[in-house]
């Protein structure tokens, strides 16, 4: 097994930046821990269950311009210029996570910003330990965790992984900081990831569930849910054009199923009008998917929307009653 002293990490951060912009969890001076730039003689907060924000900041932007016109020039679509960049700390739920988005974003027609981006992206995922507000253990996911290399925490060190051919590339070049060793590992939380799951069929009867009806009159619909989800990539379309009509642009920005304005149509019509219709709306997308991932349930159990929600609403119990678990 390949190992890695702790006393090592700050030589292999100085290894991985030679390779890329470095990125991961940093405790900020508010407190918070978020995924950003890992400057020199720093350490990431690997100690941290997560990040207020997931990783999806890095593939998809919350606001940006997708599409521009010139009169002189007609439309173009922009091209991202991304430098490699090596996303270190991620856990096996934000890596699940964005196997869904690379499900959704590299499909038939790739997006193009999105293609771009993860083209980019080395993934570097390390173990954790769930918490009180955590569901992976208890909703197993047909997602799979994919990295390029996996740092597994034990108390006599860091185990490592390989998972593609970029990883073990990149293997090559830490091999000062690595040595052969026999560890005892803790339970490895990548193992409620890819599995095979049946799902119970669908059903139209919890319509008419009282729980949409409680769980709206406490949700103050404030969307922090979607915002901090890893899968959440619902975007509103908005077109701005020049006053003399030779220039326009196209955006696109982070949207969210439990705001009216989701699913208002022209007309002032909306097909989701009372917020229990929402909620049963985002609870479906959550655990039954849509689309393209119809079946595939696009929660990871990653916690952030427990966590963070101002008014405490946890879908657990209700996920219990509808979809079973494996506890
Ligand atoms: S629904 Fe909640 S627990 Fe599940 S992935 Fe989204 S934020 Fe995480
Ligand atoms: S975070 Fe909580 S209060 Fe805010 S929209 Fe989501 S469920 Fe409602």
């Amino acid at each position: 097994m390949r190992y890695m002293e702790i006393s090592k990490l700050q030589r292999l951060l100085d290894l991985l930046r030679q390779q890329g912009e470095l990125h991961s969890p940093v405790l900020g001076d508010d407190g918070v821990t978020r995924f950003e730039l890992l400057p020199p003689g720093k350490l990431p907060d690997l100690a941290a269950i997560r990040t207020q924000l997931p990783p999806k900041k890095y593939l998809l932007h919350p606001q940006e311009t997708i599409l521009t016109y010139q009169a002189d020039a007609g439309y173009r679509v922009p091209l991202a210029t991304v430098p490699a960049m090596i996303l270190f700390g991620l856990h096996p739920c934000d890596l699940a996570g964005i196997s869904y988005l690379d499900r959704i974003f590299l499909g038939d027609e790739p997006d193009q910003l999105y293609l771009s981006r993860r083209a980019a992206l080395t993934l570097i995922g390390v173990s954790c330990t769930p918490d009180e507000f955590c569901s992976c253990r208890l909703y197993p996911s047909p997602l799979e965790a994919w990295y390029d290399l996996f740092f597994q925490q034990s108390v006599d060190g860091i185990a490592v992984s390989i998972g593609s051919p970029r990883g073990a590339e990149l293997m090559k070049i830490l091999d000062d900081v690595m040595e052969e060793r026999e560890l005892l590992l803790p339970e490895d939380t990548r193992c409620f990831f890819g599995r095979k799951i049946p799902l119970p069929p669908e059903s139209e009867l919890d319509q008419g569930l009282p729980e949409w009806q409680v769980l709206a009159g406490h949700c103050i619909g404030c969307g922090a849910c979607s915002v901090c989800c890893p899968t959440c990539s619902c975007f509103d379309v908005l077109e701005f054009g020049g006053l003399d009509g030779s220039s326009a642009e196209r955006l696109r920005r982070w949207d969210n199923c439990l705001f009216r304005s989701h699913a208002e149509v022209a007309g002032g019509m909306s097909f989701q009008k009372d917020r229990a219709q929402r909620f049963r709306y985002r609870y479906r997308h959550k655990y039954r998917g849509f689309g393209q991932v119809k079946g595939v349930p696009g929660c990871t159990g990653c916690g952030r929307c427990r966590a963070f929600c101002p008014a405490g609403l946890d879908l657990r119990a209700l996920a219990g009653k509808l979809e079973g678990d494996a506890s």
